[in-house]
């Protein structure tokens, strides 16, 4: 039996109490036994809700303890209907949507809560691309301004690889770089694409020192003076990302949030397929408790100092 609801009366139902959120965090954390977070030690003494105790460093721990859920003042219960509602809108929770659905007071705590939940979109330790991979770059927050190699003003410049599964997508990584140099582009897709991999480009020269790398390079030449689709998996994604940004978004995201933004397209994207939106809101917790909790002082102007430049999958 699946351990996630399938309803949103399910959820309300399982997850009643503070009680009963905590266990299924348990569960989804230690799924074999309760293991302390400093020395992972596995002899581990209760102690008075919510404590536990380890009795090999005694180290005193909860189960949020190093999560997303860390220090927060508001009720589990309440964060369990925020990753629902996020993992149920199907284009992408914004936060005045999450304000209105929870209830709560201020706009500042919702974005700060999708913040959050969109940092545990990036999977710890997840896997690169390979088999043949499309790589392109797209402009992000205004018309192409033509000419490659260098930034524009109020422009992102975003780095889309996309697996090929078939003559469909498979999984994509997205990544903002500086500027299309080779670099740049390099970094990016060393982060992002597992080498040996096939990696299909146009035939920019900023791509030109991929075999260097270890990577197969297939430059994808047009054959024709019209307008052909020769990267499509990667022109697609890009048109998805830039209506994405618009429809649930308005266009109104700042260059800095970017990143965290590009996670939640990936973070979807990727699951897009999944036939089961208890399966995404079971993910997303797996995460939520995995991740390294998000202080509030590392945010400056709701954006985080350091983090890593890569997507989830
Ligand atoms: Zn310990």
């Amino acid at each position: 039996m699946a351990d996630y609801p399938q309803t949103v009366v399910e959820l309300r139902d399982w997850f009643a109490t503070e009680t009963a959120c905590r266990d299924y965090l348990v569960r989804l954390r230690w799924p074999d036994g309760v293991r302390c977070p400093g020395c992972t030690a596995t002899e581990i003494w209760t102690m008075k809700s919510p404590f536990y105790r380890c009795a090999h460093c005694g180290y005193d721990f909860t189960v949020t303890a190093g999560t997303l859920f860390a220090d927060t003042h508001k009720p589990l219960r309440l964060w369990f209907e925020a990753i629902w509602h996020v993992t149920n809108q199907k284009s992408g929770a914004s936060a005045l949507g999450v304000q209105r659905v929870l209830g709560l007071g201020s706009y500042r705590t919702a974005w700060n809560w999708l913040h959050k939940l969109r940092c545990a979109m990036v999977r710890p330790g997840r896997d690169r691309l390979a088999g043949v991979v499309e790589v392109d770059e797209t402009f992000i927050g205004g018309p192409e301004p033509g000419k490659r190699g260098r930034g524009a003003a109020g422009k992102s410049l975003v780095l889309i690889t996309a697996q090929a599964d078939g003559r469909k997508i498979g999984r994509i990584r997205l990544a903002r770089i500086a500027d299309a140099s080779a670099a740049s582009l390099e970094a990016a897709i060393r982060q992002a694409v597992e080498s040996g991999t096939c990696i299909q480009t146009d035939g920019w020269s900023g791509y030109s020192r991929l075999k260097t790398l270890g990577y197969e390079h297939e430059v994808i030449r047009p054959a024709t003076e019209l307008g052909e689709n020769l990267l499509p998996r990667v022109n697609r994604v890009a048109s998805l990302l830039k209506r994405w940004l618009l429809g649930t978004h308005q266009g109104a995201v700042h260059p800095d949030h970017l990143d965290y933004y590009l996670d939640e397209f990936a973070f979807r994207f990727n699951r897009r397929t999944s036939r089961s939106r208890g399966l995404l809101f079971y993910r997303l917790m797996q995460q939520a408790v995995a991740s390294e909790p998000v202080p509030g002082k590392t945010l400056v102007g709701g954006r985080r100092l350091k983090r890593t430049p890569a997507n989830s999958g």
